[in-house]
């Protein structure tokens, strides 16, 4: 079967009736085995720096982040490469950063609040990023934005390091395109304004169903309430996905739907055009793509949206696409 699906590799990702849509990679660094596949991806859709942090012993300096950055944005040229902001707290710890306990970390001090409060870490990444951008398509996302007030003090640090670098004559790449992860309901729910800030968006359908579900990703005992399924999840990726769509800013799909050949029929059918995923789903992906009728994922997804439950949705797509 695993053969049987490597055919598929190779192909353009095009619908039947012609629709392109982007194949793209989720990597955690830029060795060799994760890149495996970069000839058959459109791009680098999302580049989980925190693996880089966590596999040291301290914090990465500048250095060795620019040259992993540059690295994977020469492998790519002109292809896009997303490289995520630290994503560290929630259930990534870093043993040589000290930080408070919590007794919700999901919610708590992770991510890009992290970084407002660890500026000087927040900026050393951002000038590795801003600096790699020279050698490629570097594209900068944060992740966990939860408001546009979030958004605007990201972007004022960005241009307080652009600044910096423009001061001590540093060349960097100085139309950076900066987006964001929507990953919280609340930066969902104004995706309109949202898509007025920023230069595109992936959506973090991993957060994103543990936030707007209330339940925690990772515990066992609630996992039968984790339902990306969910006609809610539809609802709200349709208006995201329009949101931005309508004002021509790339709008991509990077969680693990992203990767599910049945969910990236649904979400074709919204009006996403670009997925990114682990390698081990872009065969899959693929497949399913050159396989789909656009106007029957239109069909399908208006009727999802209508339908009640995660049940009836899992259903009626395994009735539609069998797997
Ligand atoms: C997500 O939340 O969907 C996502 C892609 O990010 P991570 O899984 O790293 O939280
Ligand atoms: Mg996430």
């Amino acid at each position: 079967k695993i053969s049987d699906m490597k055919q598929y590799l190779p192909i353009r990702p095009e619908t039947v009736d012609g629709t392109k849509i982007e194949v793209c990679l989720n990597v955690g660094s830029a060795e060799k085995s994760e890149l495996e596949l970069e000839e058959y991806t459109d791009g680098v859709g999302l580049f989980r720096t925190e693996f880089l942090y966590m596999s040291k012993k301290q914090l990465p300096t500048e250095e060795e982040q620019f040259e992993v950055y540059k690295k994977i944005a020469e492998v790519y040229g002109e292809r896009p490469v997303v490289i995520r902001t630290l994503d560290i707290g929630g259930d990534k710890k870093l043993d040589y950063l000290e930080l408070p306990q919590e007794d919700n970390p999901f919610l708590g001090l992770r991510a890009l609040r992290l970084c407002f409060e660890m500026k000087p870490i927040f900026k050393t990444q951002l000038r590795a990023i801003l600096r790699a951008g020279v050698y490629g398509n570097i594209w900068i996302m944060f992740p966990m934005v939860g408001s546009i007030g979030d958004i605007r003090f990201a972007k004022q640090i960005v241009e307080e390091v652009k600044q910096e670098l423009d001061q001590e004559e540093v060349p960097y790449d100085k139309n950076i395109k900066v987006g964001i992860m929507v990953e919280i309901p609340s930066i969902a729910l104004m995706a309109d304004v949202a898509a007025s800030e920023v230069d595109f968006a992936s959506i973090g359908t991993n957060d994103l169903c543990q936030y707007l579900m209330a339940v925690d990703r990772l515990n066992p005992s609630v996992a039968k309430y984790y339902q990306s399924f969910h006609p809610a999840m539809f609802r709200l990726i349709k208006q995201i996905a329009e949101a931005f769509t309508s004002q021509g800013k790339p709008v991509s799909v990077c969680g693990e739907m992203g990767g599910n050949p049945q969910a990236v029929a649904l979400l074709a059918g919204l009006g996403i055009r670009k997925f990114s995923m682990n390698a081990s789903s872009v065969a899959p992906v693929k497949k399913m793509i050159h396989q789909l009728n656009i106007r029957k994922a239109e069909r399908m997804a208006r009727t999802v949206l209508e339908l009640s439950t995660a049940v009836q949705v899992e259903s009626y797509m395994n009735s539609e696409l069998p797997q």
